[in-house]
């Protein structure tokens, strides 16, 4: 009885320390950084703090601060340290897991860096960290460009390429971490760095994969690459279709410019199948995409030749109320698991009939994705090219989260369990980090790399201010 009276008052001390410590830093960040803090129910504040999945990936923060140079973020840095109040950091705000880029404390939005500056010379573009990618294909598109950035509108280059980022042009480029030349980046100790392989080799290393373990980026170099026209669109099938022409696909495939994304939908009690066919050129060659043409269950087809931007805005994925998501790494898809997917899918949507949808997404892509990997703490190797199966789940309720990915883990490891008997996976096989669900293991985000990582977390945040904001952790 005493011991809970002292852990009682003990939590109520803590909380009280740390709305003061918050409402400190909140009125310091104002004296500092006039006309970029926010207070609940303003215009900005209301921006700062929106998530796509807004139920379950936003919270209400003390305040949110827009910094617009590194030096204000190095200000911001300065006032946490002193503070020690809880903090995110915050691109698109299309993460899928709570708390990753929303807090309690401040909130600090990086939507003032909006400069993109294009090099034709060099083939580089330098992107501030607030764009989305809508405003990068915007600017290179129509000038011939385009970079390895994400396939559907509304998503962050921020949380985007520090994770990982899987484009349209991953089998031929690689992941977006891929190709970041250089990273501008404001350590936890208010150091404004320029990151590339020969300036800061080990930083240089951690961003690839690491995250906001570091700091806070500004803005990335990119590589650019040529983009003309392209034969895209979206193909769609009643039911859960598609099953052996996908397979097939997935076998035979040796043209890294083609590429299909059949995603396995259930809305409104009905379930369909939505196949983003994405050819790199104008004209795909006779027969590449035949059998998902002649499928039996079609319901639709707009493939055509279009340009890159046009394609890419038509693409629609609905935004939930809650979200539990998770993904598996598999090599090649058989029918056995497909089937399985198929299985875990009409036994997710009998488990929570009241979800508002749920999408399983499978990745036919090449097997070059990682050839282009120069490292990084991301441990991507073409000696194993993982494909990634994502499973997500769309549901209201707050009171259904342990339940909800507790059904998508379990569905997950169901269809792991049979891509391993397939000889399809593995146990250690690692995870792709944006789509990784929450509370899953660090060793299966970055294996081997996870002692060296930690190790370079401490260097350069030896403070641990990163003990105070989310994501994952090192
Ligand atoms: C509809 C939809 C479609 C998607 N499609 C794809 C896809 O095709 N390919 C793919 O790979 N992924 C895809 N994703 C996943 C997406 O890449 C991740 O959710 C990504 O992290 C989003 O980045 P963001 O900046 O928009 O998100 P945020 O929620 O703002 O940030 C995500 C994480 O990155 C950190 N972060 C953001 N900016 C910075 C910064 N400047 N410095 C330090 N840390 C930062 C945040 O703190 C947070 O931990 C999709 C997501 C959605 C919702």
């Amino acid at each position: 009885m005493r011991l809970t009276v002292f852990l009682t008052s003990l939590l109520s001390s803590l909380t009280l320390v740390h709305a003061v410590n918050t409402t400190v830093a909140c009125s310091l960040l104002n004296g500092l950084l006039p006309g970029k803090v926010a207070y609940p129910s303003s215009d900005q504040y209301v921006s700062d703090t929106k998530h796509w999945a807004t139920g379950s990936s936003s919270q209400a923060s003390a305040c949110t601060v827009e910094p617009s140079t590194p030096q204000d973020v190095a200000l911001i840095f300065g006032v946490i340290q002193k503070t020690r109040t809880t903090w995110a950091v915050k691109g698109g705000g299309n993460t899928f897991n709570p708390g990753f880029s929303s807090t309690d404390g401040v909130l600090i939005s990086t939507v003032r860096f909006k400069d993109i500056q294009y090099s034709p010379m060099s083939s580089t573009v330098k992107v501030g960290a607030g764009n989305l990618w809508d405003d990068v294909y915007a600017k290179l598109i129509p000038l011939g460009a385009t970079v390895v950035g994400n396939r559907v509108p509304g998503i962050g280059v921020g949380g985007f390429s520090l994770w990982g980022g899987i484009s349209w042009k991953t089998q031929k480029y690689g992941l977006g971490l891929d190709n970041v030349v250089s990273f501008q980046l404001v350590t936890p100790t208010s150091q404004i760095l320029n990151v590339s392989a020969h300036s800061y080799p080990d930083l240089y290393f951690g961003l690839r994969g690491g995250g906001n373990n570091f700091g806070i980026v500004t803005s990335f170099v990119f590589k650019t690459h040529p983009q003309g026209q392209v034969y895209a669109g979206v193909v769609t099938y009643s039911g859960l279709s598609i099953q052996q022409e996908y397979v097939d696909f997935d076998t035979s495939n040796k043209d890294p410019n083609a590429y299909i994304l059949p995603i396995y939908v259930y809305h409104g009690g009905v379930l369909s199948t939505n196949a983003l066919v994405f050819y790199d050129g104008p004209v795909a060659p006779n027969g590449t995409y035949d059998a998902f043409f002649n499928a039996a269950n079609l319901t639709s087809n707009d493939v055509k030749t279009r340009s890159f931007l046009e394609f890419q805005q038509t693409i629609h994925i609905p935004a939930p109320t809650r979200t539990a998501t998770h993904v598996v790494s598999i090599a090649n898809y058989t029918k056995p698991i497909v089937d399985a997917i198929v299985t875990q899918h009409l036994n997710l949507s009998n488990v929570f009939a009241d979800a508002e949808f749920i999408m399983f997404t499978m990745e036919p892509l090449y097997s070059s994705i990682f050839d282009s990997s120069n490292g990084g703490a991301y441990p991507h190797t073409s000696a194993h090219p993982w494909k990634p199966f994502n499973l997500f789940l769309g549901y209201t309720n707050p009171a259904s989260d342990a339940a909800a990915m507790a059904a998508v883990m379990s569905a997950a490891t169901a269809v792991q369990q049979i891509a391993i008997a397939e000889g399809k996976s593995s146990l250690d096989a690692v995870l792709d980090i944006n789509y990784a669900g929450l509370g899953t293991d660090l060793k299966y985000l970055y294996g081997k790399n996870l002692p060296l990582l930690r190790t370079l977390r401490a260097k350069y945040d030896p403070h641990n201010l990163l003990s105070l904001t989310g994501g994952w952790k090192l």
